[in-house]
């Protein structure tokens, strides 16, 4: 079993796994920046080692840094958490060639599918259903490329194979637009992710974006944990996310589940993972991969009660699922609410200290944040300090429970989007279920 495991990440993900890690007996290093000495998780673990200056790419990016840490403190595996490194593949390999366990999967894994073109081959491959488009990188003829997007049918998404994050996409409405928009796509892609691969989708107009949760270990065992709706976003960035999808068919979640689950045995996938989709007009369409553990997981853990980060510490230690098919069983409905530190009306990043800090509790509750009374939230990271989890016997449960709990949070000193979340959960269409990815940012006016 593992004894000591690195947790190179920082703010509420850190404090997650250092809570999964003593619960099953096993001691912690926080390494953090010289901005995080005060965090949470670096109070609480058993070693801290400060990795460098608070830019990120000198301290939480700092590949040797974080490696000469594990050495140092003798640390046996380390978790990536979500964002940073968790999806760099160097990363993974130097983890691996330096005698830690990578706590996720193999490098080559994270490779093939931080490249959209060749992770949308494995997954037809393997009978996951994708976007009609290219099948395939853009090549340089015109000709070709024209009569393309005319079968595929406009819009279509120009897309380049190493984005992400949003990045390195455009939509094209009619052909006059297309071989400008492609070259337009190309340049931008080869200086940003030194990759200037294109490819072609269909563009879908108004669909919803829904995830599977996928568990698998290194004896060929794969599970799925049924899916996520995270279409409430604004700007490709999740605000709210809840499990089950509303309106998705009992026989339908268990057949795409299934499928998921099929693709992970197929291509030898370890540890947690999402399956993204675009689901529209009752069909799915697979997007990317996501090979780490993402930040709403904990919405599938309310439902199923799972403990993902902890099935991804026992399956890198290389133990056998917990878990078979037939033991996950949903068990009513959860929403999360992220809670970040922001202008509500003009999502412009409110850093400082916080003066006044109320937690929201009663059943069905949860609030996995690192803020307490007189932390300074830093200036130089992601804006968001909290996750609130609410879970009910049912949809209307949980949301009844989310507004109470909204009410509750008390965050002064800086500000919250907890005024927006309010106006989400107040929102009619909302409580209606089944939005579509535009929702929030056409309907509130953002
Ligand atoms: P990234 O890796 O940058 O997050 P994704 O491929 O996951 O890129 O796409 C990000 C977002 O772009 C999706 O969540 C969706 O909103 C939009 N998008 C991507 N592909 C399509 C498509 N074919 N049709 C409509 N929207 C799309």
């Amino acid at each position: 079993m593992t004894e000591k495991i690195l947790i190179a990440n920082r703010g509420e993900i850190a404090l997650r796994i250092l809570r999964a890690c003593r619960e099953l007996g096993i001691s912690t290093v926080a390494v953090h920046s010289e901005a995080d000495r005060d965090l949470k998780h670096v109070r609480l673990a058993d070693e801290s080692v400060c990795i460098g200056p608070a830019a990120s790419t000198d301290s939480y990016l700092q590949i040797p840094n974080i490696i000469s840490a594990a050495e140092v403190t003798d640390a046996v595996a380390i978790h990536p958490g979500y964002g940073f490194l968790s999806e760099n593949a160097d990363f993974a390999e130097r983890v691996e060639s330096s005698g830690f366990a990578f706590i996720g999967p193999k490098p080559e894994t994270i490779r093939l599918m931080g490249d959209k073109i060749r992770a949308i081959e494995a997954m037809k491959k393997t009978g996951v259903p994708c976007v009609p488009g290219s099948d395939g990188p853009l090549g340089h003829n015109k000709e070709r490329t024209l009569q393309l997007a005319k079968e595929i049918g406009y819009p279509v998404i120009i897309k380049a194979s190493g984005g992400g994050g949003g990045r390195g996409m455009r939509v094209v409405y009619s052909e006059a637009t297309l071989l400008n928009a492609i070259s337009l796509t190309r340049t931008e892609a080869g200086a940003a992710f030194g990759n200037d691969t294109v490819y072609m989708e269909k563009f879908l107009e108004n669909p919803r974006h829904v995830e599977f949760q996928v568990l698998a270990d290194q004896h060929g065992n794969a599970i799925h944990l049924y899916e996520r709706d995270c279409s409430m976003q604004r700007r490709h960035q999740k605000v709210v996310e809840e499990a089950p999808a509303p309106g998705i068919t009992e026989e339908q979640r268990r057949m795409m589940g299934e499928r998921c689950a099929e693709a992970c045995r197929r291509i030898g996938y370890r540890g947690a993972g999402t399956f993204e989709f675009l689901y529209e007009n009752g069909e799915f369409y697979f997007i990317e991969m996501n090979t780490r553990i993402q930040v709403e997981h904990p919405v599938t853990e309310m439902i199923t009660g799972v403990d993902i980060i902890k099935e991804q510490i026992l399956i890198a230690a290389g133990e056998k699922l917990s878990y078979r098919q037939e033991d996950i069983q949903i068990r009513g409905h959860a929403i999360e609410c992220r809670i970040n530190a922001e202008d509500p009306d003009n999502f412009m990043p409110s850093p400082g200290v916080i003066t006044q800090f109320h937690p929201a509790g009663g059943p069905g509750i949860r609030l996995d944040t690192h803020i307490y009374n007189g932390y300074r939230v830093p200036p130089y990271y992601d804006s968001m300090i909290g996750k609130l989890i609410a879970h009910g016997s049912d949809r209307n449960a949980a949301l009844a429970r989310m507004r109470t709990a909204l009410s509750e949070m008390v965050i002064d000193g800086i500000k919250t989007n907890i005024p927006l979340q309010e106006r989400i959960l107040q929102d009619a269409g909302f409580g209606a279920g089944e939005v579509n990815i535009h929702y929030l940012e056409k309907k509130l006016g953002l």
